[in-house]
């Protein structure tokens, strides 16, 4: 159940609602806006009308919610999410935020000029995986720890952020001291007790779409997240698996109006990992922001053709330049802006 509060309400009016939805068992996060105060009541009580609610002082309306994602669904902050990082960098307002950097994490060399490329290329995000998800046990699996502080080093002499991906609990605290988002992948996106530990930190998360994820299972995870009282949650769609061989995967365009019109939550696009060919990356980039992506995260590689993990979908350093300033183009005309 969502209660909206008249702007007026004192707030004793708005303790006396709390108290009542307590005493019937809903678990209350509380949203002070600057019109008015949100409240929504999490859990399934046996016995309730929303008509009581209707009518106590001081609220404006109440309504049962019937979707199964109450936090990440749209009416529980109609105005939208915003993520705001250490450097004043926010995702979610009006500007379209680029993450980018090579798929994984190679060499203090790799990542430093990856580093400077990025950040040349006027992109806020340094991306770089240490912790790899292979498909295969004798790939390259990354750096570690090692990958960690290689990141951190070359992102602040570059006035970077770092994003990277977890892959297990463990490696949550390990993680805290290097990074400014954890990255969830697609293959963890119902990995529900990482999903859970994720939701009692307090640094942002960015969770991708699950291979074969609808978008009632993404947001359904999203809710894992977020019931742990971490709102800093950010969405990604990465591609999906259909019947279609000659990309990658199948990047859902559709997915980004979706979900936006769904959740609150922000919305990036993955086109890398979305087609997997590198010269379909800047359409598909190009695509995800026509179609209201609050960001990109991307694959570039100083020296692809050599790279250790997807080198094929990595773009070349001039690529990602080209990119940027099409995009920069292109971000009025969606009412955005862009580096
Ligand atoms: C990645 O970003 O390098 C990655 C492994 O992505 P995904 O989880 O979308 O496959
Ligand atoms: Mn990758």
């Amino acid at each position: 159940m969502i209660v909206a509060m008249h702007g007026q309400a004192t707030e004793e009016n708005i303790q006396q609602v709390i108290e009542r939805m307590v005493e019937l068992g809903f678990n209350v996060h509380r949203t002070t806006g600057a019109a008015q105060t949100i409240l929504a009541g999490v859990g399934t009580p046996e016995h309730f009308e929303v008509a009581e609610f209707k009518v106590l002082a001081g609220v404006y309306d109440a309504y049962r919610i019937s979707s199964p994602y109450k936090l990440a669904g749209r009416s529980f902050r109609p105005e939208g999410t915003t993520v705001t990082f250490p450097n004043g960098v926010i995702v979610g307002g009006r500007e379209v935020v680029v993450m980018a950097g090579p798929c994984s994490v190679e060499s203090r060399e790799q990542i430093l000029t990856s580093a400077k490329q990025v950040s040349a290329a006027g992109a806020k995000f340094l991306r770089g995986g240490a912790f790899k998800p292979r498909s295969s046990p004798y790939s390259f699996q990354g750096m570690g720890l090692d990958g960690l502080k290689l990141l951190r080093e070359v992102s602040d002499e570059t006035g970077l952020l770092v994003i990277t991906e977890v892959m297990e609990i463990s490696q949550i605290e390990l993680m805290l001291p290097y990074i400014d988002c954890f990255q969830v992948g697609a293959r963890n996106m119902q990995n529900f007790n990482l999903l859970r530990e994720l939701g009692h930190v307090r640094k942002p998360v960015l969770m991708k779409r699950g291979i074969a994820a609808t978008i009632e299972e993404v947001l359904l995870s999203a809710e894992y997240i977020l019931s742990g009282g971490n709102y800093n949650l950010m969405l990604c769609e990465r591609g999906i698996r259909t019947y279609e061989t000659y990309t990658r995967n199948t990047m859902d365009i559709s997915a980004i109006p979706v979900l936006k019109k769904l959740t609150h939550l922000p919305v990036l696009g993955d086109p890398s990992h979305g087609v997997g060919i590198r010269d379909l990356v800047p359409p598909m980039a190009l695509a995800s922001v026509a179609a209201g992506a609050d960001g990109l995260l991307m694959e570039m590689h100083p020296n692809p053709d050599k790279a250790m993990s997807d080198g094929a979908q990595s773009l070349y350093p001039e690529q990602l330049q080209k990119l940027m300033t099409q995009l920069q183009q292109l971000a009025p005309v969606v009412g955005r802006t862009i580096g």
